[in-house]
């Protein structure tokens, strides 16, 4: 049974595409931490006393809850991105690791990390959805 593949100009294009998603995480991450060790050597420049000098503030602990959500997330987005990179470059990106078809641009386009078709995806949360119940 032949593989279903996208074209070399598509793997381009999400490449350039994966890339780029990449470097904006990455640029994220390293904005966030330059901040945070400016602001630990302004406090007291012991990363311990920081953190307790910002516990006294609430919304300071909450925007840093925020961002270190927002930090985990985007580990976790250039984790995905790095795999989807390993799958451009062995020629199976966009294949949908369920069904085998080719997943539509218009998916790609927003995730391209997915690993699935939007139909797969569907069934794969409807299971759990059951599961739970
Ligand atoms: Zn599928």
């Amino acid at each position: 049974m032949a593989r279903k593949k996208l074209s070399q100009e598509k793997l381009d294009y999400y490449e350039e595409l994966i890339r780029k998603e990449l470097e904006e995480s990455m640029k994220y991450i390293e904005n966030v931490s330059r901040e945070q060790s400016v602001g630990a050597r302004e406090s007291s420049g012991d990363l311990s006393s920081y953190a307790y000098h910002q516990a006294d503030q609430g919304s300071d602990t909450n925007l840093m809850e925020h961002t270190a959500k927002m930090m985990d997330s985007e580990r976790k987005k250039i984790r995905l991105l790095n795999d989807a990179m390993r799958r451009i470059q062995d020629g199976v990106f966009g294949v949908c690791d369920m069904c085998g078809e080719i997943i539509p641009d218009a998916r790609l386009e927003i995730i391209p990390y997915a690993t699935q078709c939007i139909e797969c995806k569907e069934k794969m949360e409807d299971k759990k959805r059951r599961k739970r119940r």
